[in-house]
């Protein structure tokens, strides 16, 4: 089969591999469309301390596809399902897992991370992936490109749970990337009666408009702080996400945030920039949640696949260009410009 094969900084080819064989527990899905997060781009040019220069991995974790062959053993699927897959495989015996927190457990796996992933006209979802219920059907109502996307939304979807955005919030978005963009969309469907945007870029806060929020701030030009007081009668907003890997937003992010206010910093800071200075008298006196969270549950996937389904959430509008695997060097190109919003790798 063709694969986007990643051998260690800035090495990356399509090439020839043979295809994944599977065990009685496991399953062979046909990749139908993957999409290239920011985690793959900063593995292509930065590394991965899980991947050794020199060693190939098929790089993908956002991605949907069909059964094409599945284990004796395996009940509940059958061949031609279409299924988006939760990337994070968790141990399944330590105490987060215990509790389904399968993206902070110490030892989890990553398809397209830490085993070969979606970049490839097919990938192997193993025993302990299937045992958990990682492998999630959906019907022809969703597109495979849109689904693809359920990944990056249901890591969205646990930020967007740990501030519990409700009805008449105020909510500040940092960040008008795709990650930015699906947060503005849940802070909308959770009631927020006001939805903020900001970033740096005029460009990225063009692509934002078509989700219309109710105010679209560039902070280039504006103090953030200041514009967020003044969009929320001086009182701050109710919900602060950074999806943004920036030192400064985080140190902002309590000095936007209303009394009671929930800040989750969603995007982590680069390494060795990640001591942030942060006044925390602010956060006792005004009783301000300072939360983070990384990746997803399996639970969390489920929900992001059925709001694409349901058409709550749009992940289709988010696709900036559509690439095929001989491309993946012009694809991860692309992505890396900084031009569009998601770049899809797709399978006839
Ligand atoms: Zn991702
Ligand atoms: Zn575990």
């Amino acid at each position: 089969m063709l694969a986007g094969v990643y051998r260690g900084i800035g090495r990356l080819e399509c090439k020839e591999v043979k295809a994944p064989t599977i065990n009685e527990n496991e399953a062979l899905v046909k990749v139908r469309a993957a999409a290239i997060c920011g985690t793959d781009m900063k593995i292509y040019t930065k590394g991965h301390f899980a991947i050794k220069e020199g060693d190939e991995r098929i790089l993908g974790h956002e991605f949907s596809g069909e059964i094409v062959e599945l284990g004796k053993n395996v009940k509940g699927y059958e061949v031609g399902m279409r299924v988006g897959v939760e990337p994070n495989i968790g141990c399944g015996r330590c105490s987060s897992c215990r509790k389904g927190l399968i993206s902070i457990c110490p030892e989890y796996v990553c398809l397209g991370i830490t085993i070969d992933g979606a970049f490839a006209e097919y990938v192997k979802i193993n025993e302990m992936a299937m045992m958990q219920g990682n492998m999630i059907p959906f019907d022809e109502n969703t597109d495979f490109d849109a689904a693809a996307l359920a990944e990056p939304l249901a890591c969205c979807y646990n930020g967007f749970e740990s501030v519990r955005t409700g009805p008449g919030d105020y909510a500040i978005v940092v960040g008008a990337g795709p990650i930015g963009i699906l947060h503005q969309q849940l802070s909308r469907l959770a009631g927020a009666s006001k939805v903020m945007v900001a970033d740096i870029s005029d460009e990225r806060l063009s692509f934002v408009e078509r989700f219309e929020p109710d105010v679209i701030i560039n902070s280039n030009r504006e103090d953030l702080v200041e514009a967020v007081m003044k969009h929320t009668e001086g009182k701050g907003a109710d919900v602060v996400i950074t999806a943004c890997p920036v030192v400064d937003i985080q140190r902002k992010a309590v000095l936007m945030a209303a009394k009671k206010g929930r800040i989750c910093l969603f995007g982590g800071l680069p390494k060795g920039q990640d001591m942030v200075e942060i006044n925390t008298n602010i956060i006792h006196y005004n009783s301000i949640v300072l939360t983070g969270t990384t990746g997803s549950t399996v639970s969390q996937y489920e929900k992001a696949l059925d709001l694409i389904h349901d058409k709550k959430i749009d992940t289709k509008s988010l696709i900036s260009k559509r690439f095929t695997i001989d491309e993946i060097k012009e694809a991860f190109d692309y992505a890396l410009s900084g031009k569009g919003l998601k770049t899809i790798i797709e399978f006839a």
